[in-house]
């Protein structure tokens, strides 16, 4: 992920993707305007990139322009296109190939189209390395493009947020919320509540734990504290529906949040993919995996020592303790290789004092 100003952007396509589009797009123009002696003209300042690779490719006789006419400010798109600068060829009867960017709503294209038509250019083709269809207004066919992307706001290969972003070579997309949504992993006495309320307050995020709620629910005597007790007091996990039920009410219990700590959630595969679906129908995603690692022998003894004083039932006996950890290998553990997969996981070291340990977590999510 990236900031720029004040927007954080994550990846969207790479350097190498962009290179094959633009081979394929060259391939049919060196096919299309062999003999054409095509003038290209490339719009400033976003198609530079795209228009210099785009023209090492062209293997026949042509003629580079370039020329300026904004259409945007920020993130938006405005309807207002300045004046065209730098035109200084006579084009009548020439094939002209518009270099662009991206087309978006189309104003600049359709614009650039009628003014090269009205001083009597033969044929004006687009050449985008970007196309928004579902932006696009105008009818003007757009005969070469890259890549057609979903309307959001894209960065780098030229594209700039404020003036920044021009240079990067791979293209990010705008992230579509800034929220931090952490899942904090582990096995039981691994020090996720401990280290929860450290960050919870050093980052103002919303800590929920799945096992706080249902001790909480136990405690109150509730139907969902009657339901998951005798789960909890056999050290097993408690139904996916119930338990997920159970947290979508309490992300919804905090319309404002910038973001959420999960601790003991989730802890199955079904409870990760609803996590996300939940979370997508909100316009966000889990950030990160942050994994404590520790040692198994050193997770009992802390756990038998902790319910000394927690008064958790399954913490004061080895066996429940020694269930639950095996539970986690056996059905949690997974879950390690599904935020892998999605580069969201992050192993932690989480032996030592609980500041020591604090700042290696923040270190990841600093990050983020
Ligand atoms: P914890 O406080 O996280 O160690 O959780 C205590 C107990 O609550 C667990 O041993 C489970 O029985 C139950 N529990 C907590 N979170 C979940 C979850 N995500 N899915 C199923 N059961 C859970």
């Amino acid at each position: 992920m990236i900031k720029l100003h004040d927007l954080k952007f994550v990846p969207f396509i790479t350097e190498d993707e962009i290179i094959t589009a633009i081979d394929k797009i060259s391939a049919q123009l060196n096919k299309d305007l062999a003999n054409k002696n095509p003038l290209f003209i490339g719009v400033m300042n976003g198609a530079f990139m795209f228009a210099s690779e785009l023209i090492k490719r062209f293997e026949h006789d042509c003629e580079v322009s370039f020329i300026k006419l904004a259409s945007y400010q920020g993130t938006k798109t405005t309807d207002q296109v300045s004046e065209l600068i730098g035109l200084n060829e006579d084009i009548s009867g020439r094939t002209v190939v518009v270099i662009e960017d991206i087309v978006d709503t189309g104003t600049t294209v359709a614009v650039l189209s009628e003014m090269l038509n009205d001083k009597g250019c033969a044929a004006v083709k687009i050449a985008t390395l970007f196309f928004k269809p579902e932006a696009y207004t105008k009818q003007i066919h757009i005969d070469y493009f890259g890549f057609k992307i979903p309307n959001r706001f894209i960065v780098g290969y030229g594209l700039d947020y404020n003036g920044l972003g021009r240079n990067l070579t791979d293209v990010y997309q705008l992230k579509s919320n800034n929220m931090t949504n952490l899942v904090l992993f582990g096995p039981p006495g691994a020090g996720k509540g401990t280290q929860a309320e450290v960050l919870k307050q050093k980052y103002d995020l919303v800590h929920i734990s799945t096992g706080d709620v249902f001790r909480y629910n136990i405690k109150n005597a509730t139907e969902l504290g009657t339901l998951a007790k005798s789960y909890i007091d056999k050290g097993q996990l408690v139904p996916d529906e119930v338990t997920i039920n159970m947290l979508n009410a309490e992300v919804d219990k905090n319309p404002n949040a910038k973001g959420f700590i999960f601790d003991g959630f989730p802890r199955t595969e079904a409870q990760a993919d609803a996590l996300a679906q939940f979370l997508s129908s909100k316009a966000t995603a889990v950030s990160a995996m942050v994994a404590l690692e520790v040692d198994d022998e050193v997770l009992v003894q802390r756990l038998l020592e902790r319910g000394k004083t927690s008064g958790r039932p399954d913490d004061a006996d080895e066996t429940v303790i020694r269930n639950r950890i095996k539970v986690y290998y056996d059905e949690t553990a997974i879950l390690k290789n599904y935020y892998q997969k999605e580069d969201k996981y992050f192993g932690v070291d989480g032996v030592g004092a609980v500041d020591e340990i604090t700042e290696r977590l923040s270190k990841v999510i600093d990050t983020l």
